[in-house]
């Protein structure tokens, strides 16, 4: 089993990204520690109401509550017999700290993690995030200058009137970047003296040139 770690701020496009890998890799399995977060604050759990204290001010989720909800999803995965079947194993959003990857290299052999860093500067994350739009009921997601929804921010397809996330305004966008290079950015220098290798790819490239460049990484890539 690999595991592939997409590494970037947030609007770096890894989500994007974990699709495409999805696509051409059918039986992979993809963990976003974000969308476990979502599901958890929209069902309101204990899990949803400790996390959303944080992410609605932007700051990151102590890394026990993130590391516990990984360990729970690998041993999920163990039982599940899906790690027979499924090779590549993509996280999204996990480890974010030093913290997180030295749990996770008590669950990983370290010979088996691969990473992919989307670099992104802040002035191109303002951009794509603040004007991110998400339909609530569909969950379709809109950009209001790169994915227009075609009448003014209502969804194209149930005409909702679209929304936009607490966390996706620009005072919580820009306090989420500077937690991401505070915290985040070190890991990079910890991947480099544990020997994890990791592929440094320019974030405000195209899309497709991007998906091209991870593909062929993981194409040459024995797993
Ligand atoms: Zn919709």
């Amino acid at each position: 089993m690999l595991v592939l770690i997409l590494f970037g701020p947030p609007g770096s496009g890894k989500g994007t990204q974990a699709n495409t890998i999805l696509q051409n890799y059918p039986n992979s399995i993809y963990i976003s520690t974000g969308d476990i977060l979502r599901e958890n604050i929209k069902k309101n759990t204990e899990l949803g109401k400790l996390a959303e204290n944080y992410i609605s001010k932007g700051l990151l989720v102590p890394d026990e509550v993130i590391n516990s909800m990984i360990q729970n999803k690998f041993q999920e995965i163990n039982n599940s017999n899906h790690s027979k079947n499924n090779k590549l194993l993509i996280l999204d959003g996990y480890p974010r700290s030093i913290n997180q990857l030295k749990f996770l290299l008590n669950l990983v052999p370290i010979n088996c993690i691969k990473s992919v860093y989307l670099k992104l500067n802040l002035e191109e994350v303002i951009k794509r995030i603040v004007y991110r739009r998400i339909c609530l009921k569909c969950n379709r997601i809109y950009h209001l200058i790169y994915n227009k929804p075609k009448n003014n921010e209502t969804c194209d397809i149930c005409n909702e009137k679209l929304h936009q996330r607490s966390d996706d305004k620009e005072e919580i966008v820009i306090n989420r970047y500077n937690v991401y290079m505070n915290s985040t950015l070190p890991i990079l220098q910890e991947f480099k003296e544990n020997n994890i290798s990791f592929l440094e790819i320019d974030g405000n490239q195209e899309v497709e040139k991007i998906s091209q460049t991870i593909l062929n990484y993981l194409k040459s890539t024995t797993f």
